[in-house]
């Protein structure tokens, strides 16, 4: 069961890998958030998402292949919230819940400048429910989906009107950011969060994430453009023979390891930062929603048979992440 669910989850990434996108972490930093924040669960939780950790990790990437691949027209806005487009102060003005944002600047508005904080808490909402009827393949799908939203609300570009700077010549920088710099860098990333709080008010939580990762635009793009504004294109990026700039397979400009190396460790932690704290607030959001339905007791979900036979390797995988911040068991393909 748990291996065809993988195989059919593998198939779309598959297809997933052959369209041009730009998605909020990427593969590997989406995968990584999710499963590294089963192990911020405390015991009874993460042991029943830990029997379905592959599908939570893979499936983080399906939000966005609903997105460009079955070009679900209600997808898109979900996954982004241009704030710019609310004025200068985006965060005094626009209404936190979803029905007063409706009044205020209609739907068509809120659908074109995305849904993202209001989307996440819709999710919030519904795993909560999931919880309630202990329906194991909602929980499951929800949890997953709901982590990537929180992921791509980290990503401060997609909190952004610029949000492949091309407003200002840098091109490039939401892939650069959210896709190369991970792979590139993120073997020494430390995932390792605290255990799971509860989370008094959502709807403040998500907004206060949406300010923080906001916080971050100006340093995220200015970084790069001081180093765009000093370095040759050459150096910048790879380059053929005849000094066209080569693309990966999504078409993104392809960066050169150098340059990709100045703006990571000009940015000063900051990628790692961000992957952190969507790993703990998916693990946060989670928690949430099982403690309002109740606390269920999930045991029942799964046969004794896969609780067995998971204990050794969730003990061990659990102790590696603790003690070294590392996962086992992924490997994305890379994009770059
Ligand atoms: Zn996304």
């Amino acid at each position: 069961m748990i291996k065809r669910a993988c195989a059919v989850l593998l198939g779309l990434t598959l297809i997933l890998a052959s369209y041009n996108v730009s998605m909020g972490w990427g593969v590997w930093g989406h995968e990584h958030i999710n499963r590294s924040a089963v192990f911020a669960l405390p015991a009874p939780l993460r042991g029943f998402f830990f029997n379905h950790i592959d599908f939570i990790s893979v499936e983080a990437s399906i939000p966005d292949i609903r997105k460009y691949t079955i070009h679900d027209m209600n997808e898109g806005p979900r996954h982004y919230i241009d704030l710019e487009a609310y004025g200068d102060h985006p965060f005094d003005v626009l209404p936190h819940s979803w029905d007063a944002a409706k009044a205020k600047y209609g739907e068509k508005t809120l659908v074109k400048n995305g849904v993202l904080p209001w989307y996440i808490l819709e999710m919030q909402d519904k795993l909560t429910a999931a919880f309630r009827h202990r329906d194991k393949t909602s929980i499951l799908f929800l949890a997953a989906d709901l982590a990537h939203y929180i992921g791509d609300a980290n990503m401060p570009l997609h909190t952004a009107l610029n949000h492949d700077g091309q407003f200002t010549g840098q091109q490039g920088i939401h892939a650069l950011w959210e896709s190369y710099l991970p792979e590139l860098f993120g073997a020494s990333f430390n995932l390792h969060v605290q255990a799971a709080t509860y989370i008094d008010d959502p709807v403040k939580k998500t907004w206060d994430m949406l300010k923080e990762s906001h916080s971050l635009e100006g340093t995220l793009l200015g970084t790069e453009k001081k180093l765009l504004d000093t370095w040759t294109k050459q150096k910048i990026y790879v380059v053929d023979s005849a000094g066209n700039i080569r693309k990966n397979k999504y078409g993104n400009a392809r960066f050169s390891k150098a340059f990709a190396k100045a703006y990571y460790d000009a940015l000063n932690g900051m990628v790692e930062h961000q992957m952190r704290a969507s790993i703990q607030l998916a693990a946060d959001y989670w928690y949430t929603a099982w403690v309002n339905a109740g606390k269920p007791d999930l045991s029942g979900l799964d046969d004794r048979y896969t609780w067995r036979m998971n204990r050794k390797p969730m003990h061990y995988q659990y102790n590696l992440w603790v003690k070294k911040g590392k996962l086992v068991g992924l490997k994305p393909d890379p994009e770059f």
